[in-house]
């Protein structure tokens, strides 16, 4: 990926420089200080209690697994998980935040100092994280003018006290498309280690944007804004293209970019302003006094960390090593926990890896495409399609039979077995009857036989391909090979 030159006035360059704030919902049962269930989709305020909606003297209890999700999250980025983390309280005023301010972590958070990288071998960026930290989600407020006709704002604390993480990267992204491909690059690997379920409609997972621009080959920072609540890779590389067009007209005018909170408005494809630095919060954060520190002790550190599975990258290292695959082989196969494990069945059923991964990255993804469906929506076991590669492998059915074969599987439940014996699609191994085949060819092409004899080489090739033509692929190549030779020299 390419960084986007900006070409603006007065001979200069200017580059994106872009850092993101993402908000990632931890996947629990329960609510982070409470009891109430975390389920989505609920009528409104069924699922709230003292605590979540901030009633006075409600005290919150910390949900354990929150911790356990945290670090995993933390592990998973490479961060540095801290032995005592310290929740504070984030002081705002909001009608869906009914205690007066948000539960969240400010100067002592749960992990520090991650990174990640991303995008392909030829091109592989770090990103550095800064931090991940715990705290509460608000509610929602419905307002009027929705289009549901309401004159009110209406207020749902379901949301309430539902479990985040926020993890915030290092201003490390230099375009849209790299936002966009690092942010989908995360979803990944939350949802693989199952810290979240990726549902971004759903807004289980949602980033802001902060982008700025300035002078190519400048140390120093430009003045940023920060684009909130984007919910789809799309909609995040839009806002960035937006913003960046919108921050370099500005600077092409000679004026200067205003530090703001900015929304993503997508029906009129624009951003617009939500809130200047003038009203910027102070949030007058101290630390929250009915909540303990957290402490993680090395011990619970390291049940987590054994506990994590393997990771996309990991795993594409080793489906190289173990199992010999090239690199874009191992691109598409080691992506999803899915292929991965599709992939290792096949292979040991066929003790094949090399047919297994030709097979899926070619038979397998031919079928998906056609059919418009995913590798959890395949028409074969791997079970199935590894004994098709070994029947292969063991000369019972040929290569290009068992494509034949392959379809006749897919989708009916058939084994490779029953279909070659029913559809007579068997490799023909057998001499004499491959002899009489051969024989027969020979006859009908005497002029190539002759060529061969006054020593043309090609015709060789030529009646062998007549010999496949004849038996529609079955004939055992081998051995035909040989036959053919044999008769030809008048044996
Ligand atoms: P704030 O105090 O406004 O929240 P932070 O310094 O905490 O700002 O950074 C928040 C996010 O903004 C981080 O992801 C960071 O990488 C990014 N960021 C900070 N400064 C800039 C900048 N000048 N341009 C682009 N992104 C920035
Ligand atoms: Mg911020
Ligand atoms: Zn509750």
């Amino acid at each position: 990926m390419k960084t986007t030159e900006i070409p603006v006035l007065h001979g200069s360059t200017f580059e994106a420089v872009i850092g993101l704030e993402i908000h990632a919902q931890l996947r629990t049962e329960t609510k982070i200080f409470c009891g109430c269930t975390t389920r989505f989709g609920a009528h409104p305020n069924a699922q709230v209690c003292p605590v979540c909606l901030g009633l006075p003297g409600a005290l919150p209890v910390l949900n354990r697994r929150v911790v356990d999700l945290g670090v995993r999250a933390g592990l998973a980025l490479g961060c540095t998980i801290q032995p005592r983390s310290i929740f504070a309280r984030k002081n705002y005023f909001y009608p869906d935040l009914p205690k007066g301010y948000q539960i969240s972590q400010y100067e002592h958070p749960l992990a520090t100092d991650g990174e990640l990288a991303y995008g392909d071998d030829g091109d592989r960026r770090v990103v550095r994280i800064i931090r991940v930290h715990l705290e509460e989600d608000a509610g929602k407020s419905l307002h009027a003018g929705d289009g549901s006709g309401s004159r009110y704002t209406h207020l749902d604390f379901n949301r309430s006290g539902v479990p985040l993480i926020e993890i915030v990267t290092h201003p490390d992204l230099r375009s849209p498309p790299e936002a966009a491909a690092f942010f989908a690059k995360l979803r990944g690997i939350l949802t693989a280690i199952a810290v979240n379920d990726g549902n971004m409609e759903e807004g289980s997972l949602r980033c802001d944007a902060n982008v700025s621009l300035r002078r190519r080959g400048d140390a120093a920072l430009g003045v940023k804004v920060e684009v909130k609540n984007l919910n789809s890779f799309r909609f995040l590389q839009r806002a960035l293209e937006f913003e960046i067009q919108r921050q370099s007209k500005l600077l092409d005018d000679g004026s200067q970019v205003v530090q703001e909170t900015r929304l993503w408005d997508e029906t009129g494809s624009r951003t617009m302003t939500m809130r200047s630095k003038e009203e910027a919060h102070d949030y007058r954060y101290f630390p929250e006094p009915d909540l303990p520190p957290i402490e993680v002790s090395e011990d619970w550190i390291a049940r987590v960390r054994t506990s994590l599975p393997e990771l996309p990258d990991a795993r594409k290292q080793r489906l190289i090593k173990e199992h010999g695959l090239s690199r874009k082989d191992a691109d598409q196969i080691g992506l999803t926990n899915e292929w991965a494990r599709f992939f290792e069945e096949t292979a040991a059923t066929a003790r094949n890896s090399k047919a297994a991964a030709n097979w899926l990255t070619g038979e397998v993804t031919r079928r998906l495409k056609a059919d418009g469906t995913g590798i959890d929506r395949v028409g074969v076991t791997p079970e199935a399609l590894g004994q098709l590669i070994r029947l292969v492998d063991d000369g019972r059915v040929s290569g290009t039979a068992a494509k034949d074969v392959f379809d006749r599987m897919y989708g009916s439940g058939r084994e490779a077995e029953e279909v070659i014996e029913a559809e007579g699609l068997g490799q023909i191994g057998d001499e004499s009857r491959l002899r009489d085949i051969i024989g027969s060819i020979l006859l009908k092409n005497d002029s190539a036989v002759k060529r061969y004899r006054e020593g043309n080489e090609k015709s060789l090739g030529f009646l062998m391909g007549q010999v496949m033509r004849a038996t529609q692929g079955r004939a055992d190549p081998k051995l035909a090979n040989v036959l053919i030779k044999r008769l030809l020299a008048g044996e």
